[in-house]
């Protein structure tokens, strides 16, 4: 049986088991992305430093962006490559044009990112 995947809405690799966002609410759903690391529910707690039930959405939001940012920067490594396709890795990172395809399912306004080497 094949489970079906959901879209990580930072890096956009289809790999969560839990959908991140229902009904256009974030879920805290503690599931982790196998490709940036990002853990929904805890990490966005844990890097905008606010109260653990009530998280206002643009603060999730910011805090999705500051580390997508942060990942992208520090080279987008893959957490756990094993579950990454080969053709989407560059070693243990992944691949910029993946990236860019991945952001893209995401409907991501990636023209104006504010991320260093990303328009480069
Ligand atoms: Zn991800």
């Amino acid at each position: 049986m094949v489970e079906k995947l959901y879209l990580c809405l930072i890096c956009g690799f289809k790999g969560l088991v839990q959908n991140p966002l229902y009904k256009g609410e974030y879920q805290k759903t503690f599931d982790i992305c196998p490709c940036c690391d990002f853990e929904f529910g805890y990490s966005v707690d844990h890097d905008v430093r606010l109260g653990y039930i009530v998280t206002p959405d643009h603060l999730i939001e910011a805090a999705f962006q500051l580390y997508r940012k942060q990942w992208i920067e520090s080279g987008m490594k893959i957490s756990h490559p094993e579950v990454i396709p080969d053709d989407f890795k560059n070693g243990d990172c992944l691949k910029f044009d993946v990236l860019l395809k991945q952001l893209k399912s995401l409907n991501l306004d990636i023209e104006n990112f504010e991320i260093n080497g990303f328009h480069d």
